[in-house]
């Protein structure tokens, strides 16, 4: 059926996709077929009209047009070309109407077909329908005026209806086809955006894909429920490391991840894909992956994606491998804390030895103040060690015990007051005479001494450092005060990583390891208390630490 429709009606899209010589050829086959009709009517009803010069001049002359549409190669020629042909059809409807005489009425009418190709056609619209309407008036007036008869009004007006109607039906076909036009531009437009819009979001997929691809982190993208959205290749290759032993493949739940330096099993509500299934963004998580040999370890992130209303969409993870990067610094704390090691020894029989000459008696004065340099930097070399020593290889377990914070500072700032005067500062306390506080003393007072050490090392003579202890809240805090030559904004947030020193302590000259208060912070952070610092360049630097009083 759709067949048969598709035939009747010229499916749009089958004549568009005709060559122009078919679509010349299909626009002439209607008045060609309803000539056929006429000539095989006119065999069987009125054979006489065959003798009839006029009509078989037009039947010859119809079919030579139509061959004509089929001979020439109008693909060629100048493109309106064609219409010629409904210009001439006229000639062939104007024969046949004047030889057809009274036999067959309204062949005139036959001028409906050039009269629509014209209108149809969409070139030159308002000069189609014009010449569509006079070439049928010419059509009926030539024959008036070779009659030889006399050319009155009445001759004149007789078939005058005829053009009036073609036109009529030209003007109404130009304005269906200029709408139709027009609905086809804009349908034309309307796929043309659509076009450029799939083809860029194509081209943006294909860009996204090949950056994903190339990138050395594992993405994975999830959708709300956890399905996969995008993997990269990166992250098929991490995939395999996890997949357990005996397995081809195994689901993001069975891949085989430890944490703890890879040794303890990940809790599946650690996972990095559950985390970020609940929504979590996160970064930085370590994780260990598949079994050694060939473990790697996996530094996680998660951000979670949202809709334009805020609904949540998924989330992308990236997995970067940094077992490199662990490896090394695992081998630079196993060089830190083997080398501490080994100064260690030498460093603590030199500091005693001088010790015990110190005590001989009469030992002439250059000696005794040789000795006591000797000891003096010895001890710091000691520290300097120690502190070399507890960074790589972590202090040994606290050792809580009921102390007073109190006294702690007291001990501290006794310790550190003959540093303070060499350098002409003031050191004063504020503390109630008493803050008990559950901790390990040993700790809490190498925390104090580094605290105050700093303060005097960065305030030029002259200055003043105020510790204030306090109890509040089942909390005791301890705040070291000092007005020398403090830090810039950035400065103070690096403060307490490892080997850092500031642009100012590096510009004075002024030696240090930068190790004093990573280690602080570590001490008061195994205490469950925070190590704060705010500081002010030019200006001053204070130092705050809480700690539980029971912890
Ligand atoms: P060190 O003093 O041995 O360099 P620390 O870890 O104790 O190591 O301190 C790290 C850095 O922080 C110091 O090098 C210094 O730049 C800065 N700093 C610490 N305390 C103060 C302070 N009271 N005033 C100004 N800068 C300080």
């Amino acid at each position: 059926m759709d067949k048969v429709l598709d035939f009747l009606t010229f499916n749009r899209v089958k004549f568009h996709n005709l060559s122009l010589r078919g679509r010349v050829v299909m626009s002439q086959l209607p008045l060609s077929a309803t000539m056929l009709v006429l000539f095989i009517g006119t065999i069987i009803f009125h054979a006489p009209l065959l003798a009839e010069p006029l009509f078989r001049l037009s039947l010859l002359t119809g079919v030579v047009l139509l061959l004509a549409c089929f001979a020439i190669p109008w693909d060629r020629l100048p493109y309106p070309s064609f219409l010629i042909i409904p210009l001439l059809d006229f000639i062939p409807i104007g024969l046949m109407r004047e030889g057809a005489g009274d036999v067959l009425t309204g062949i005139g009418m036959l001028a409906v077909f050039p009269v629509i190709w014209l209108a149809a056609s969409g070139q030159f619209p308002r000069l189609s329908v014009l010449v569509g309407a006079v070439a049928t008036l010419l059509m009926v007036w030539i024959p008036v005026f070779a009659s030889g008869d006399p050319v009155n009004l009445a001759a004149l007006t007789g078939p005058i209806l005829i053009p009036f109607m073609m036109l009529a039906i030209g003007i109404t076909v130009h304005v269906m086809t200029a709408s139709m036009m027009e609905q086809q531009r804009v349908v034309e437009s309307k796929d043309a955006e659509l076009r450029g819009l799939l083809e860029a979001s194509g081209r943006r997929e294909r860009l996204l894909k090949t950056v994903v691809d190339t990138v050395d982190v594992g993405v994975l993208a999830i959708d709300e429920n956890g399905n996969d959205v995008l993997m990269n290749r990166r992250q098929h290759q991490i995939h395999r490391i996890g997949v357990p032993n005996g397995l081809a493949d195994a689901a993001e739940a069975d891949l085989v991840l430890f944490t703890d330096g890879g040794s303890l099993p990940l809790p599946a509500e650690a996972r990095p894909a559950v985390r970020a299934i609940r929504g979590e963004t996160f970064s930085d998580f370590l994780i260990w992956i598949g079994q050694p040999p060939q473990q790697r370890v996996l530094s996680t992130s998660a951000q979670s994606m949202s809709d334009s209303t805020g609904r949540r969409e998924g989330s992308v993870l990236a997995f970067n491998d940094v077992t490199d990067l662990v490896s090394a610094l695992n081998a630079k704390d196993d060089f830190l804390s083997n080398v501490s090691h080994e100064l260690r020894t030498p460093l603590t029989s030199i500091h005693g030895y001088a010790e015990l000459l110190t005590m001989t008696d009469d030992l002439p004065p250059n000696v005794i103040a040789g000795l006591d340099v000797i000891r003096r930097n010895s001890d710091q070399l000691l520290k300097i060690v120690n502190d070399l020593l507890n960074t790589a290889t972590g202090y040994a377990e606290l050792q809580p015990a009921r102390a007073d914070l109190a006294r702690l500072i007291h001990q501290a700032v006794a310790a550190a007051e003959p540093r303070a005067a060499v350098a002409k500062i003031q050191i004063l306390i504020n503390t109630p005479a008493k803050l008990d506080v559950e901790c390990d003393p040993g700790r809490i007072r190498q925390v104090l001494d580094n605290l105050l050490s700093n303060a005097i090392k960065y305030s030029s003579s002259g200055a003043t450092v105020k510790v204030h202890g306090s109890a509040q809240n089942g909390t005791v805090r301890c705040q070291v005060v000092d007005n020398g030559m403090g830090m810039n904004a950035a400065d103070s947030k690096d403060v307490f990583a490892r080997f850092f020193r500031s642009s100012a302590a590096r510009k004075s000259a002024i030696p240090g390891l930068g190790l004093g208060l990573a280690l602080s912070k570590d001490i008061i952070e195994r205490h469950g208390g925070t190590l704060t610092c705010t500081s002010t360049l030019g200006e001053g630097s204070a130092f705050t630490f809480t700690l539980p009083a029971n912890s």
